[in-house]
């Protein structure tokens, strides 16, 4: 058991062996620290503030849309779930799709209604609970626990899941097994090499475990291509999206409407670039 007090990180999480380097990026838990080989962000949260972090969390409502964002989410689970019917070559009915760390089932919902074969397995009890009084098929608990058979599916995703991970390589090698050859694994999590990054630094909401519990690594597209490298995936492709300059509760309202304006001009170069902050990765099993 570790030391409640002692840093829930203390090295890096895609597995490099290179020393941690302190940056100038400070938040309430310490300054973050960088990976000098694949350039990952460490939060240095203890392992007690981690955990209280991740209990605040649970409740029934889940990753559910707030009203008016519904129907945001369901055209953007839309784009991820026909982007992997593309990569696969398959109509969605061929696809045996599961959700890791599913919640209440927003995203899963959407799959199933557009005629995947698709289940969830999350950790949360009363989010899992939620997703399965809805009619969803989900299991409660951690994936290993779950015990799916060898090449089970054809698709996994994991949606804001592995930045709250010590040990990322475990889940992937996991998601590996119960994924045939060929299979997709889609990893969503936010890009800490994103312009949103550069220009926010440590006040970017994304690294605040107090609003984002359980935040302590954070990903850029190098050190996800490294981390499905190491765990026998390849590279499919990666999308990023998104800007900002400044967050609302940060900056007076006229600043952050010029600053929104012009997030949203610079929208279209940091697509290209992969310079946005919301990170889509398809990896493809080897
Ligand atoms: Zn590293």
């Amino acid at each position: 058991m570790n030391n409640p007090e002692s840093r829930f990180l203390n090295s890096c999480p895609i597995g490099c062996k290179a020393p941690l380097e302190t940056t100038a990026y400070i938040l309430p838990e310490g300054a973050l620290l960088r990976c000098n080989a694949c350039g990952q962000l460490i939060s240095q949260c203890t392992s007690a503030r981690y955990w209280q972090s991740m209990q605040e969390f649970d409740d029934s409502q889940g990753t559910l849309p707030k009203a008016g964002s519904e129907a945001g989410r369901v055209r953007r689970s839309r784009k991820f779930l026909d982007r992997i019917a593309n990569l696969l070559g398959l109509p969605p009915e061929k696809i045996r799709l599961l959700d890791v760390g599913c919640s209440s089932g927003a995203f899963l919902n959407s799959a199933v209604e557009i005629g995947f074969c698709a289940e969830g397995v999350e950790p949360a009890p009363k989010a899992a609970a939620t997703a399965q009084y809805s009619g969803l098929k989900v299991r409660q608990g951690l994936l290993h626990e779950a015990g799916y058979a060898d090449e089970q599916f054809d698709a996994i995703t994991l949606f804001e899941v592995i930045e709250h991970l010590q040990q990322p390589q475990e889940l992937l090698r996991e998601c590996r097994r119960i994924l045939r050859p060929g299979g997709i694994l889609l990893i969503g999590t936010g890009n800490a090499g994103s312009w949103s990054m550069s220009a926010m630094g440590a006040s970017w909401e994304y690294l605040d475990i107090g609003k984002h519990g359980g935040h302590i690594s954070f990903f850029n597209p190098g050190s996800i291509a490294l981390l499905s490298q190491r765990t026998g995936f390849s590279v499919a492709e990666i999308q990023t999206r998104g800007v900002r300059f400044c967050e609302k509760s940060n900056c007076a309202a006229p600043v952050y409407r010029i600053a929104k304006l012009a997030g949203e001009l610079v929208n279209l170069p940091a697509a290209l670039l992969n310079k946005g902050h919301d990170m889509a990765a398809y990896l493809k099993r080897i």
